[in-house]
């Protein structure tokens, strides 16, 4: 069992300590073209790896014309049977690298309940539940969706009928365990996507249940941005022998374009917010807001002042999020409220800007957040709101433990292009700044890793 978060915090699961607010220099990055990145340069083509025909011919028809890094580099491990710990943002086709080599394995062993794959939100699963049923199209392998907000009833009939690949939330497919509806000792894969935030949402002890009901003979793939001491403790405890690949790229996006706005107080921020929205070029539009019912009231506010919005958060039913993110996804609406739980692993094509009407508390989050933008090679623009520094809320403050490699931004000269035009938030001078722990750079934690990996 893992305890209540807060009520309205928008997070299930292990309440998280809020740590001091993040300093508004790191919401500040002039963005990178992307056509700036040097392109990558597949070492394959899907036809190199020998998939089945229709598989091939089936990511030729979706558009999937040459392998992204992480598949060009996890693809060929997961066919030879390796575990495979993949460090990789989300956006970067982590999706079709665990599933491609996991239908293959399915078209030789047609055993029902043969993967389980787990995933922070009933959205992530989703998506990766559509993907599964886009490329395995034709090949006659079923997969069943199990997870929260939607009533069991039916899922447990789902599952009893059976389908060969399992894909859910911890909660959801533990409870289906504990109902012994769910059997997964015949299971051959088991997939953590987005391990890290599993770990973050309190999912930590429940996917130590739900490995132990698996055979430890079997295949094991992990996902994760950042290589967390729980993610670690994962690797090490569920997998063996495995193969890392990491296509991290920086702690943030660099191609984002990153800015603050400031505000007097909340009604200024939603002044500030209609006035932004009210211009050009603001598209497809995602705000974060810290509690579901924030979230439900702003975009109850932003629809009454003629800006149709839909929010999504935990209080949402399965069928209300799915409305409201097709809405989103078809151009009916252009404006999305979410918590960060709800707009994980979101992946909606060409959002133009992400909104962080409340700061999040975490600068992890922030990333998740602004990577909601700028996908698939394209710019994006990212805004955070924070209340002036002369108003008597959050001066913006570096937590214990927060600064890495990146703060070195914060030294650099303040600028609001985009923003009000009123003064950053104070910088302490370097000298008068207290000596703080700094955090490993992803760079670290990947170095930490492989050494682990190379001890085992
Ligand atoms: P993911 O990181 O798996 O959520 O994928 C991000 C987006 O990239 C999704 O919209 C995928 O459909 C798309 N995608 C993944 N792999 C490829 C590829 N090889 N070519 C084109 N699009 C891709």
């Amino acid at each position: 069992m893992y305890l209540r978060a807060p009520r309205g915090s928008g997070r299930p699961g292990r309440a998280r300590k809020q740590p001091a607010a993040i300093n508004a220099s790191r919401f500040i990055n002039k963005a990178i073209a992307p056509a700036d990145e040097t392109p990558y340069v597949p070492t394959h083509t899907f036809h190199d790896f020998g998939l089945h025909a229709r598989t091939v011919a089936m990511l030729d028809h979706i558009g999937y014309t040459s392998p992204s890094p992480i598949q060009d580099q996890t693809i060929p491990l997961g066919l030879a049977g390796r575990d495979v710990i993949g460090l990789a943002n989300t956006g970067t086709g982590k999706t079709a690298a665990f599933l491609l080599p996991i239908i293959e394995k399915l078209l030789t062993d047609r055993h029902m309940t043969s993967v389980l794959v787990l995933a922070p939100t009933r959205e992530l699963a989703q998506q990766i539940d559509e993907e599964f049923k886009r490329f395995a199209a034709g090949h006659k392998l079923y997969s069943v969706l199990v997870v929260g907000g939607v009533n069991i009833n039916r899922q447990i009939q789902q599952v009893r009928r059976g389908a060969h690949i399992v894909i859910g939330t911890p909660g959801r497919v533990k409870d289906l365990i504990d109902r012994r509806v769910l059997r997964l000792g015949m299971a051959t894969t088991f997939v953590l996507d987005e391990a890290d935030r599993m770990c973050d949402m309190g999912f930590v002890r429940d996917i130590r249940t739900i490995e132990a009901e698996l055979p430890r003979e079997r295949q094991t793939f992990c996902f994760s941005a950042t290589m967390t001491p729980d993610v670690q403790t994962i690797v090490q405890e569920f997998m063996t022998n495995p193969e890392l690949v990491s296509v991290v790229r920086s702690e943030t996006n660099d191609h984002i374009e990153q800015d603050v706005v400031h505000a007097r107080d909340k009604m200024h921020k939603i002044d500030l917010l209609l006035e932004h929205l009210g211009k050009p070029g603001y598209e497809r539009v995602i705000v974060f807001c810290e509690t579901k019912y924030g979230a439900q009231r702003l975009a109850d506010r932003l629809t009454k002042d003629n800006f149709p919005a839909a929010a999504i958060h935990g209080n949402k039913s399965q069928a209300q999020r799915e409305r409201a993110l097709r809405d989103f996804k078809t151009g009916r609406l252009n404006i999305l409220v979410a918590t960060d739980v709800a707009a994980r692993g979101l992946d909606i094509p060409d959002v133009s800007h992400v909104i962080n009407f409340d700061p999040p508390h975490q600068y992890e989050d922030y990333v998740h957040r602004i990577g909601r933008t700028g996908r698939a090679g394209k710019s994006g623009i990212a805004l955070t709101f924070v209340m002036d520094s002369r108003s008597n809320n959050s001066v913006p403050r570096e937590p214990r433990g927060e600064r890495s490699a990146r703060d070195d931004r914060s030294n650099r000269p303040s600028r609001s292009p985009r923003g009000t035009g009123r003064n950053e938030a104070p910088n302490r001078s370097a000298a008068a700044r207290p000596k703080r722990r700094r955090m490993p750079t992803s760079v670290e934690t990947e170095d930490r890793l492989v050494r682990m990996i190379q001890g085992f």
